[in-house]
């Protein structure tokens, strides 16, 4: 009886699986397996409530596969080893999955690939996690985009993969081994005692089905207003593969602003692919080197939200309650950090890849590069935001720094977006700005012109 291994990895849905359907289809018995990476407790960007929500998915993964007629296998440790064990232990001669956008999961992908063809086993790896993988939307002689505008108008001629089915059944052999679902004390981290979405297959289809049916027609008009339900709060389900691209762009083709920003997502994963080096480096090289401060109580003020701006505060105080901030109130606490408190944008990174329970190192560190003017595409230097004009115009009535500042919850939506001078706290209990942002905007340009200025020589 012929036997595939299935990989699970950031496809953890039974719906529109390409490799997994690609495995049921090549066998009669199918070994579905997710390993749990013993280093990720480790790793300066690992967060517990995005293990929580990965946690919360397998347990729902697991349980789909069982009502089809199989078992979901989970093993610890390096995936090239586990998979090699998985192969001798069960006999496949097919293994699975699906391509991952990011340069780790790529680099791991290569191990294994490695590792079990020397053991005869025929390796079949799909795209799968976006609708064109960084080599297929090019300029026309060849070389990426280093520009949103005509990658996104690339992306979106290209003829866009059909919609698979649903695997129904499947069978597992019996006698193979598992440990338990994991949870996130197996990752050695402490509950994080964070409130977020609802995790797994389904849970995200409903996501996605009451985004289409309710808010889609809104969305080219409200999506930059924090306040209230304005976007598909998708982004955790794209991430770890509840959802498929392709089911997602079947179901929202009619609302062409959201399918741009599902090519926002595919163009920093092609950034990423491209020039690895964001990852420690500017992409722009006209700005490495910049001289960044280093100030703990700022940056302690920043994180836990007591900055002063309501709006930054808002934001921060979001993402450590929810895991999750509003596209416009990120690029706005990302911008304070890096133009209002000169903090170096890789901290800004780091802490949000710790809290987010999307957080993705590609889309991330294109938010990230965009809004210290940096990156791809980028704000310029010198388009600084006001958080103060930004309030006014994103949150005129006060409503979404109300519901994450307490401390505000009496003060006149005029006051919200309107600096109080140094010396004035917006009520009691809440903390004096804790900077002038005039006065900083001022030093960030100065900044950048002398960087400028040193680079050309
Ligand atoms: P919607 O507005 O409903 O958008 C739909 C989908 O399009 C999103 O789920 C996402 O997959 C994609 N998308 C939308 N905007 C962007 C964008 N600017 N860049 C890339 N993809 C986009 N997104 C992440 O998924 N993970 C991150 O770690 C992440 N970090 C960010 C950091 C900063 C500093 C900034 C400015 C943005 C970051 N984003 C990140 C992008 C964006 O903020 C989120 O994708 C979005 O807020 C998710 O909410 P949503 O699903 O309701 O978005």
């Amino acid at each position: 009886m012929r036997t595939a291994i299935h990989w699970f990895r950031k496809d953890l849905r039974l719906t529109d699986n390409t490799a997994l359907n690609h495995a049921v289809a090549s066998a009669e018995q199918v070994v579905p397996v997710f390993v749990r990476s013993t280093w990720t407790a480790r790793h300066q960007w690992t967060g517990a409530a995005r293990q929580e929500f990965l946690a919360g998915c397998l347990q729902s993964l697991a349980e789909n596969i069982a009502t089809a007629g199989g078992r979901l296998i989970f093993r610890a440790g390096r995936a090239d080893e586990e998979l090699v064990r998985l192969v001798k232990e069960s006999g496949a001669t097919v293994l699975t999955f699906n391509r991952d956008p990011d340069p780790f999961g790529r680099e791991m992908e290569e191990r294994v690939t490695k590792a079990v063809r020397a053991l005869g086993v025929e390796v079949v790896s799909c795209k799968d996690a976006v609708m064109h993988e960084a080599g297929e939307a090019l300029t026309k002689d060849g070389r990426p985009y280093r520009v949103f505008t005509p990658y996104s108008r690339n992306w979106l001629a290209l003829p866009k993969p059909p919609v698979g089915p649903r695997v129904k059944s499947l069978r597992t052999p019996a006698t193979l081994v598992s440990e338990p679902v994991p949870a996130v004390a197996d990752w050695g981290l402490a509950p994080s005692g964070v409130s977020f979405v609802a995790p797994g297959e389904r849970a995200a289809r409903e996501r996605m089905k009451s985004f289409v049916s309710t808010l889609a027609v809104r969305y080219a008009t409200d999506r930059d207003l924090p306040a209230g339900r304005t976007t598909s709060r998708l982004s955790q389900d794209l991430r770890l593969g509840l959802i498929s691209i392709r089911q997602l762009v079947g179901h929202v083709s009619a609302f062409p602003k959201y399918v741009a920003e599902l090519a926002w997502r595919e163009f920093y994963m092609a950034i990423l692919t491209h020039w690895p080096e964001v990852l420690e480096h500017e992409f722009d090289p006209q700005w490495r080197g910049l001289p960044w401060e280093y100030d703990e109580g700022k940056f302690k003020a920043w994180r836990e939200g007591r900055t002063g701006f309501p709006i930054v505060d808002a934001g921060m105080r979001e993402l450590n309650e929810t895991g999750f901030m509003h596209n416009r109130v990120r690029m706005i606490a990302a911008m304070f950090l890096t133009k209002d408190l000169h903090l170096d944008w890789r901290l800004g990174e780091q802490y949000f890849m710790q809290r987010l329970v999307d957080g993705e190192i590609a889309s991330n560190n294109g938010g990230w590069q965009w809004s210290a003017g940096t990156g791809a595409d980028a704000a310029p230097y010198f388009r600084i935001q006001n958080p103060w004009s930004q309030t006014a115009r994103y949150d005129p009535d006060g409503a979404y720094i109300r519901r994450w500042v307490p401390e505000l919850k009496n003060t006149p939506a005029r006051d919200l977006a309107t600096d109080p001078g140094p010396l004035l706290s917006l009520a009691s209990g809440y903390p004096r700005p804790i900077v002038d942002h005039a006065t900083e905007r001022l030093k960030t340009l100065a900044i950048f012109k002398a960087h400028k200025e040193r680079m050309t020589g």
